[in-house]
């Protein structure tokens, strides 16, 4: 079994998107062992991202992602750092494919509604960043 760290980020929570993306989740057969709703300061933000700090868009991303509360989950099952990825679809919406939740929820390249952990590594680093052992349920 896999662990995977998904985000709904500010613009999913605001769209009132909590409910669907995590319909989504279960209906794939993936396991919530973790959840809480927080609200990023921008040095948490950038703490998160820190491996984004070259990019360009690095300033933006952060300002956006403590924009408002976002939604913090630890997901479980086999594959699941792929298949969170593949539910959420490509990170520009324009390219994602059909029915994933970029595709159909996102506005923007940068507000795309959902993060997902992208290697095991990253998975391990991202749900120590939010949430200590006694929080993680199976
Ligand atoms: P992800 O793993 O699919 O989330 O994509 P990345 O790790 O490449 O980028 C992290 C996040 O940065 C994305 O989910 C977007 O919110 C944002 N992002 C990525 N590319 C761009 C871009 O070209 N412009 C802006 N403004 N934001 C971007």
């Amino acid at each position: 079994m896999e662990k995977t760290l998904s985000i709904i980020k500010p613009d999913g929570v605001s769209l009132g998107l909590v409910g669907e993306v995590v319909k989504r989740f279960e209906n794939a057969g993936i396991k919530i062992s973790a959840m809480k709703m927080i609200h990023m300061t921008k040095p948490q933000a950038e703490g998160f991202y820190a491996v984004q700090r070259e990019r360009p868009f690095f300033d933006s991303l952060t300002d956006f992602m403590c924009s408002g509360p976002a939604v913090v989950m630890v997901l479980t099952g086999e594959n699941v750092i792929g298949k969170n990825r593949e539910l959420m679809g490509a990170t520009n919406y324009k390219e994602a494919a059909e029915g994933t939740i970029r595709r159909d929820f996102a506005t923007d390249i940068e507000k795309n509604v959902v993060h997902g952990s992208d290697s095991s590594d990253s998975a391990a680093f991202e749900i120590g960043y939010f949430f200590n052992q006694l929080e993680i349920t199976g």
